[in-house]
């Protein structure tokens, strides 16, 4: 039976929630993945923030992608940009790397004194390097002016050559694989595993049955997603329409096709993000999975941006 002071608890918390869901997680899962930017491209508008994703374990963050404004979506989501420990760009285009070296900056200037790990396909130490340069004077100004630590000690950039296990902890293990990104090869996919369950993330990706086998059994899949019908309106509204249409067609993966891969890899939930178009008001959350549901009967996520899934599922 609940006394007084359980109900005073309870209503309490209940206010919080409702205040700011993203922020006051009254009882915090030890594993869960925050959806912190849905949109696909590289556009920013007024709606959907830039690619990034966030596992945390055991209030450590993995962040995947830095599309731009992933710094504020940490900080709405209630993470310590210092907290950081590990970065991981799937592929070097700027709607997964824009931010990189900043949301970097942005916890150095916020009080980090731990190294980060970033992690990403060939480029990813020579971006490193080159954003040192381009903040050269800032840095160098701050570190004798304010005394704080030399960043450039800070940040541990890996450029991934080959498919396999990037990084082991003593919580999670993170595999990477390749799967095609027309004209990029170099682009990976992310595993995670964690106490909790698995978690593959797909990157962008064309339609790739072998990155069904890569997830073969995963907990949650989290994979891009096309919405056709819709590619016509939005090549339309651009200049380059006829080439950004076969580039999309190309590169990126049907909603009827992300059915197929999560029904032959067996996910417990797949969850659409990455949307393409990610700003056309006229596509409804059904029109995103209407298609997936062809060919998989299992439970679907339209993630939004600061949505949170605990794990384990
Ligand atoms: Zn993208
Ligand atoms: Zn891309």
């Amino acid at each position: 039976m609940l006394d007084r002071r359980d109900m005073l608890k309870l209503g309490v918390s209940a206010a919080a929630a409702l205040a700011a869901p993203a922020r006051a997680q009254t009882i915090k899962p030890r594993t869960r993945i925050v959806f912190l930017g849905t949109k696909g491209g590289p556009r920013v508008g007024n709606g959907a923030s830039n690619p990034a994703n966030l596992v945390m374990v055991n209030d450590t963050p993995f962040v995947i992608d830095c599309g731009m404004g992933v710094s504020r979506q940490l900080v709405a989501a209630g993470v310590p940009i210092p907290s950081i420990k590990y970065i991981f760009i799937s592929h070097h285009h700027s709607d997964h790397n824009l931010e990189y070296g900043n949301l970097f900056y942005n916890a150095w200037a916020a009080g980090l004194s731990t190294p980060i790990q970033s992690f990403g396909p060939v480029g990813i130490e020579a971006m490193t390097r080159t954003y040192w340069e381009l903040n050269k004077f800032d840095v160098e100004t701050r570190i004798e002016d304010e005394g704080r630590p030399d960043p450039r000690k800070l940040l541990v950039p890996k450029d991934i050559t080959a498919d396999g296990v990037v990084l082991q902890t003593a919580d999670v293990k993170v595999t990477a694989f390749r799967t095609p990104h027309p004209p990029i090869t170099d682009n990976f996919a992310y595993k995670f595993e964690t106490p909790d369950g698995t978690v593959v993330f797909s990157s962008d990706t064309a339609y790739n049955p072998k990155l069904a086998e890569f997830a073969k059994g995963a907990d949650v899949l989290v994979h891009e997603c096309l919405y056709l019908p819709a590619v016509d309106r939005l090549v339309a509204k651009t200049k380059n329409g006829a080439t950004l249409k076969k580039h999309l067609l190309e590169s990126h993966t049907t909603t009827e096709d992300v059915g197929r891969i999560a029904a032959a890899a067996r996910v417990k939930v797949l969850v659409l993000s990455h949307f393409v178009p990610g700003d056309d008001p006229l596509v409804t959350d059904d029109n995103w999975t209407e298609d997936v549901k062809k060919n998989f009967s299992g439970r679907i996520i339209v993630a939004k941006d600061l949505m949170q899934l605990a794990l384990p599922v």
